[in-house]
């Protein structure tokens, strides 16, 4: 048939199935991106090819597509993919597989009884990939690549509603570069931008994955402590303090040194918000600054 050409022409995966779920046709698209010639998996069972498809899931559309006529969406979001095929390299992600929105429905005859189902795959990896590039986007500082205030906040009320349920601990950690407009001044804007990268990739590589590190303004920054005591923030925020001060950060061949004041803050039961926190931590912070810099003050009991 000349209009069947269509059928391997169009940039979508499109797959005829009977009702014993033996392949009936198999476009080029399919061809391509599985590498199974359609002369290889014609009259063959779908399942053979692409055993983890045999699940209730499918199963139960399958059921429901043949039996009622209904139609079936496999999103990308809920289940990323129907059939394991490579992914290109989209925008820098690095999915495992190609990103499909799948459809099923029925297919009829002349008599309008319901003879096979389609499936047509669509490659949604440049999409997915936008999404996800966005979704950093939104959630991060674009100088240092740590989280912004937007998402630390939002976490921030997570824990505090965590604390609530189940009295979880948790701390934060204020820091605040000492002295950081004499290094704009005396070494230039860039160099400025330079130790803010710096001085958070240093941060970041020093604390566990759970704990949420965040800039909160220009060179000030937070860290959020899950799990964690006054004690074990104070130790935390001391050990990084002395990392800090000993650390020699060079740019255009100059050598640089900073130093960061820190104020620590756990939460308490009768704190009514988690603004109370940042609050005491605030507080704690100015007392660094206040008693000569290079410090780290925990908020007073
Ligand atoms: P203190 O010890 O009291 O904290 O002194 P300070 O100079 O660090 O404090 P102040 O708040 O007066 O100045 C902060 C400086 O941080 C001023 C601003 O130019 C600089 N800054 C804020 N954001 C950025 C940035 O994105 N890049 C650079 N290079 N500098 C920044
Ligand atoms: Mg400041
Ligand atoms: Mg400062």
């Amino acid at each position: 048939m000349i209009f069947d050409q269509i059928f391997d022409m169009i940039n979508i995966g499109i797959i005829i199935i009977d009702k014993e779920l033996k392949v009936y046709k198999w476009n080029r698209w399919m061809e391509i991106h599985s590498k199974i010639p359609a002369e290889k998996i014609t009259g063959f069972p779908l399942f053979s090819f692409f055993p983890d498809l045999n699940n209730p899931r499918f199963l139960r559309n399958f059921k429901s597509v043949l039996t009622f006529g209904n139609f079936a969406f496999f999103s990308q979001k809920l289940h990323q993919y129907l059939f394991p095929f490579q992914a290109a390299n989209s925008l820098g992600s690095n999915f495992k597989y190609m990103r499909q929105s799948c459809t099923m429905g029925p297919l009829r005859d002349d008599n309008n009884v319901i003879r096979y189902a389609y499936i047509m795959v669509q490659d949604v990896t440049d999409i997915a990939a936008y999404e996800q590039k966005l979704l950093e986007m939104s959630i991060r500082d674009g100088l240092t690549g740590v989280y912004n205030r937007r998402y630390f906040e939002t976490r921030l009320e997570e824990e505090f509603e965590r604390h609530k349920r189940y009295t979880r601990p948790f701390s934060i950690i204020m820091q605040d570069i000492d002295h950081f407009k004499k290094v704009n001044d005396t070494y230039g804007h860039p160099c400025g931008d330079y130790i803010l990268k710096a001085f958070a990739s240093m941060i970041v590589s020093s604390i566990r994955k759970v704990d949420i590190f965040a800039r909160y303004g220009g060179e000030e920054f937070c860290c959020l402590l899950p799990e964690t005591r006054l004690d074990s923030a104070m130790k935390l925020a001391e050990f990084l303090r002395k990392k800090i001060e000993r650390n020699i950060f060079i740019f255009n061949n100059t050598e640089i040194r900073i130093t960061i004041s820190q104020g620590i803050a756990e939460l308490k039961t009768e704190m009514g918000a988690a603004e109370a926190l940042l609050r005491e931590a605030d507080h704690a912070l100015y007392e660094a600054k206040e008693s000569g810099r290079n410090k780290v003050v925990k908020m007073k009991d």
